[in-house]
Formats: structure tokens, sequence, C-alpha cells
């Protein structure tokens, strides 16, 4: 943030307001933890605030300290709209253009209230009075740290918000692996722990809350990898039929489409899933090193993200997809083998 941000910033804050924070779809660890983080930190500072998901989030982040707070705009609707409506301050954190959160983007966009942007991925869309955007960022929690720090709260945060922060830096950074990890996120980690975040627990919490459902179909998809060796590519394919059969639920495919990158020459993952009910193919890309699939799904599959992990979406049935994809794959081939 400039210095310009930072007193506006300043500026809003030191009147009351009625603030609104909103992170994207399908909200992750990062989504949540970032959220939560603020809010937390918004109540220690007197200001009013709610935060608003455009739709349910995953069972294994329902421990988090103030979640039982989160309002749904799908479940809550009429209330949803109504502090939205009130509100004098919208934080979009998560995400850089209202697309992003689906059904909420109609509404959002007809708002005259001023919107404060923080956020990690690329290409961010200008709908913001402060847009606080560093693709550099492993998450938008750690942005959310030095969006406190920078306020002068870093002394305040407590066990909760440290929580909170803690979580969505290490769902974003795969545990502090992914080459967006800097010594300074382990600092602000370490100082996180220092503030009360239990980190053991936090990492149970996540990741030890297996289902059946969950391996069940963690086994069809790695059963249904394709390794295209030549491409140095893996994909995996999840039909609905399939997720019926295993009983899927919310959070159940999170973290498969990495298993692709965990082969040797393999530097580009993907995995389609089937969403009957919305007539989409959610598809999510990961890579390693220099191939971009930030710009892979932003050409090809209405979507986006960053240079090693991004997200998009097809409108046509799986194996159309797939086939699609394919034919995509051809023009890449070079640069893969690279
Ligand atoms: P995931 O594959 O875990 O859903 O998402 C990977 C990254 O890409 C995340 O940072 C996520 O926010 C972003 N992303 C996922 N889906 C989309 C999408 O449809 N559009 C855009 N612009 N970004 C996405
Ligand atoms: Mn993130």
């Amino acid at each position: 943030m400039n210095f310009e941000d930072i007193n506006a910033v300043k500026e809003l804050l030191s009147q009351p307001q009625k603030i609104v924070i909103i992170p994207h779809k399908n909200p992750d660890g990062d989504a949540i933890g970032s959220t939560l983080g603020l809010w937390f930190y918004f109540q220690s500072i007197g200001q009013e605030a709610h935060v608003i998901v455009p739709n349910d989030f995953p069972k294994f982040l329902k421990w988090m300290p103030g979640q039982a707070e989160i309002l749904n705009f799908e479940r809550h609707n009429t209330q949803a709209k109504e502090k939205l409506q009130e509100a004098t301050l919208v934080f979009t954190l998560d995400f850089n253009h209202l697309g992003r959160t689906g059904q909420m983007e109609p509404f959002l966009e007809a708002l005259q209230t001023p919107f404060v942007m923080i956020d990690h991925h690329q290409k961010p869309e200008d709908y913001a009075v402060v847009t606080y955007s560093d693709v550099t960022m492993s998450s938008t929690c750690e942005m959310i740290y030095n969006f406190i720090e920078i306020l002068g709260g870093k002394e305040t945060i407590t066990p909760e918000m440290a929580s909170c922060l803690y979580t969505g830096i290490m769902t974003d950074t795969g545990s502090f692996k992914y080459s967006s990890t800097t010594s300074r996120t382990h600092r602000i980690i370490a100082a996180l722990i220092d503030s009360g975040a239990n980190n053991t627990k936090i990492h149970n919490q996540v990741f030890d809350t297996n289902t059946p459902s969950r391996l069940h179909i963690l086994g069809c998809a790695l059963k249904n990898m394709v390794i295209l060796q030549d491409y140095h590519t893996a994909y995996i394919t999840l039909s609905q039929e399939e997720l019926d059969t295993f009983g899927y639920k919310k959070g159940d495919t999170e973290g498969i489409v990495n298993y692709g990158l965990t082969l040797d020459g393999i530097q580009f993952a993907v995995i389609f899933i089937e969403n009957k009910e919305e007539g989409i193919v959610k598809i999510s890309f990961r890579s390693e090193g220099d191939f971009s699939v930030n710009e892979f799904a932003r050409a090809h599959f209405q979507g986006g993200g960053h240079t090693n992990a991004a997200g998009g979406k097809s409108d046509v049935p799986l194996e159309a997809t797939v086939r699609t994809f394919l034919e995509h794959l051809e023009d890449y081939k070079e640069l893969l083998s690279k």
C-alpha cells in the first residue's frame, strides 16, 4: 500500500462505519481466514462489521473462531442484502474481480458504497477506492497482517485473529512450501504463534479430518488420472455420477489437483470436476516453474488466478471439456517441454 492509500484507509476508519467484508465464491482457507481475521480486527477498534460469504464453505474450516457469525448470501439472503444495503464501507478480500462473487455480483455492482480491495491475484479490476494488490504475496492473510501492522494494530492481535491468519497462510502456501513463501512469511507465522495461534491444532483441524467420502473420491480421482508424459501434464476427471456414488460433500475435492505435480517430470496438473447442478465443469490448474496457469485459464477457461495456481470453468459437458483442453494443450507442447 502506498502512502496515499494508507491515509485514505486511516481517514475512512477514523469515522464509525458499517463494514461488510466479502471473500470469493467457494471460499477456501485464505478467503475465510482473511475475512475473519479482518473482522476481529475491526471489532477490536470498535467498528461494526459483518462477514458475508457468497456461498457455503467446507466443513474442515468450520472450527474457525468467528465462523458461526458469518452470513451466507444463499442461506441468509434477506439479512445479507440488508447488511449490504446498510453498509458504508465494503472490503473485498482474496479476489480480483466482482464476478468471483457469483450470485452476489449484480448486487455489489449496484452499490454506491466505497470498496477497499485486498488481494494477491493477478490483474485486479479497478472498482475500489483503495486497491491493496500485491501478486508477490503468499496469501491474502499475509496482506491482512501487513494491513493491521500498517494501521498500528500489530500488538492487538488476539489468539482468535492469529488463528484465522495462520490458517490462510498455511493453506495458500501448501503448508509453507510454495515459492511464494518468503522469510517474511515465516516471520509473520512466528509472530502469529506468539500471539496465540496453536499451529499443531490448526494443522490437525484442517488436514487430519478425512471422511470416507473424501478418501473414496481421492481414490477414484487418482485412478482416473491420465498422464501425458510428452506434454509434462497430468489431468484428472471426476464426473457427477462418481461424486454422487461416493457421497460427495463440499471440500472433498480440495487439494486433489496437486497430486499430478508430485510425479517426476510433470509440470502441469489439472482437475475437471463436473457440477450438474450449476451446469458447469469446474477446473483447477496447477504448475511448477514458469508455465503460467493464470494465462492458460484466462485464455481458454473463463478463469485466472496465479502463475502456479489458477481456476476456471467450462459450460460444455465433461468429455467435450477434456477434448477442448487437449486441443489447446497441443499449442503449449513446446512451452511445456522447456
Ligand atoms: P482453486 O483451483 O483452488 O479453486 O483456485 C486456485 C486459485 O485460482 C485461487 O487463488 C483461486 O482464487 C483462483 N481461481 C479459482 N477459480 C477461479 C476462477 O474461476 N476465476 C478466477 N479469476 N480465479 C479463480
Ligand atoms: Mn488466496
